[in-house]
């Protein structure tokens, strides 16, 4: 996965195969990376979408999990439940993310809360 790419030499363009232009490595797409053995030998395997131009980096995934220990603790419980639907797990666990987000962390009143609706059917 981190090997450099052959055809380039990892520099993702090469400057005398094209007429003498530099241009955009063909194997690795400008990457540097070598990629071309693994997607000409496993075929099964289904080339990433993503997988176009050096240019284009992953986009940070949006946030659906929360980011601190009580919110997690929180989230983990909430998918635990077996009292409420998996739609209701979702909005508790995007109403945790959001109160992270506005309150920098899950107060005691806001996990009682949560908890609360985990033992009983709405
Ligand atoms: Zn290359």
């Amino acid at each position: 996965m981190d090997e450099t790419c052959r055809v380039c030499g990892g520099d993702g363009r090469i400057g005398n195969a094209f007429g003498g232009q530099s241009t955009t490595c063909p194997a690795c797409h400008g990457t540097g990376r070598r990629v071309t053995d693994t997607l000409l030998r496993d075929v099964t395997k289904t080339k990433p979408s993503h997988f176009r131009g050096p240019d284009k980096a992953p986009v940070a995934a949006k946030v659906t999990w929360p980011q601190t220990g009580e919110g997690i603790t929180l989230a983990k419980e909430v998918q635990a439940s077996s009292v409420i639907s998996d739609d209701i797990k979702a909005r508790l666990i995007r109403e945790i993310i959001e109160y992270e987000g506005s309150h920098g962390k899950c107060t005691q009143t806001f996990s009682r809360k949560v908890r609360k609706q985990l033992r009983a059917a709405p």
